[in-house]
């Protein structure tokens, strides 16, 4: 069977996950694409060589008979809307990150999914699919490092543009962390504070960069995240897991070590995209598979609340520099791991 996917949002990631379903994956296909700008979704199935619909309107994609499966990669305020109407059809739903703006917003996708009696929804948190990320959860979960008492982590990115806020810092940026952080740690978040240093020179002037967010786990894990996106030099993601008896650190990705013209160098990726790619591609075929066969897995709407509900209390510290508490509600068994 070909699962026929429907992608709303033709923009930097919708295309990338559209070449992924169509052409990398197996039992996938794009047939439809909406856009709020009816020209992008034209243009990049032109680019990318596929013949699919285009829809004027999302809503319509998802109840159109040639959908069986949704992408949502539109603009993060528009997920919420986009998933609630996935739901109310019964259609399994892809979300990106966030799975909404607000943790309210992710509780109604919850109510919805629940009421609907069966999990739809899977949410683009990527790491969790990472080899290396889990090469170090099944390496703290041998007990032979004793339990994790600290996290140290780096999310550096090279650059960002003018429109990249402060508070992106936690929405856009630091959320990868929150999530992946709970998944390898199994444990909640408690509180959480940020700390701006002194500021780059390289930072536009909305922008506090960097910052380092600090955070309490309710197993009593000190995690501290430094967040710097106008490192200049490439994308360096970092997490190294202080445990009772050693350390287990996430391996860099692979890259030659190189003697040349008195230097003795490993390249540092500069693309987000590299990172990660073998992840995106492992969520996606999980998603087409779980569609296919009806039992979604991976990052849950659950997830997505966890990750909301720790972000607002980010982005309250970053405000109020005070240590905010995070208080997160005992999981629903509907969300239960199998
Ligand atoms: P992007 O390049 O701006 O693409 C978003 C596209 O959606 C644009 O073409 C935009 O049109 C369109 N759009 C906006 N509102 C819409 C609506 N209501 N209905 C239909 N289309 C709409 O952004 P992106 O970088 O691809 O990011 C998209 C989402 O993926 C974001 O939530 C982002 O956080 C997430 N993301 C996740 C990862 C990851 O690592 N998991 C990486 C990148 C992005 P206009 O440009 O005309 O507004």
């Amino acid at each position: 069977m070909t699962l026929n996917i429907g992608v709303i949002g033709s923009g930097a990631i919708g295309q990338d996950h559209m070449r992924r379903c169509h052409f990398a994956l197996n039992g996938s296909r794009v047939t439809a694409v909406n856009d709020i700008n009816l020209e992008q979704a034209q243009r990049a199935l032109k680019t990318l060589g596929i013949a699919a619909e285009v829809y004027a309107d999302g809503h319509e994609l998802i109840r159109s008979k040639e959908v069986d499966a949704i992408l949502v990669t539109s603009w993060g305020p528009s997920h919420e809307e986009f998933v609630l109407s996935a739901i109310s059809e019964g259609k399994p739903v892809f979300c990106e990150k966030p799975l909404a703006v607000t943790a309210e917003g992710c509780r109604r996708i919850i109510e919805a999914e629940i009421a609907h009696g069966k999990r739809l929804v899977q949410v683009g948190y990527m790491r969790p699919w990472d080899k290396g990320y889990n090469a170090l959860r099944e390496e703290i979960r041998t007990g032979d490092l004793g339990v994790p008492l600290m996290v140290h982590c780096k999310h550096r990115n090279p650059e960002v543009n003018d429109a990249y806020t402060t508070n992106m810092a936690v929405s856009d940026t630091l959320v990868h962390e929150l999530d992946v952080l709970r998944w390898l740690l199994d444990d909640d978040y408690v509180s959480a504070q940020v700390v701006f240093p002194r500021v780059t020179r390289h930072a536009h002037s909305n922008l506090r960069d960097p910052q380092i967010v600090l955070l309490e786990t309710a197993k009593g894990v000190r995690i501290d995240v430094e967040i710097f996106v106008n490192c200049k030099y490439g994308y360096d993601i970092q997490c190294e897991v202080v445990c009772e008896d050693g350390t287990a650190e996430l391996a860099a990705p692979p890259s030659p070590r190189v003697r040349h013209a008195g230097s003795n160098s490993q390249h540092v990726l500069l693309d987000w995209k590299q990172r990660f790619i073998e992840a995106y591609d492992h969520e996606l075929q999980a998603f087409v598979d779980g569609a296919s066969k009806g039992q979604i897995q991976g990052p849950s709407a659950w997830n997505g609340f966890a990750a909301a509900l720790a972000a607002d209390a980010c982005a309250e510290a970053q405000i109020s520099g005070a240590i905010v508490p995070i208080n997160m509600p005992a999981r629903p068994a509907f969300y239960d791991p199998n």
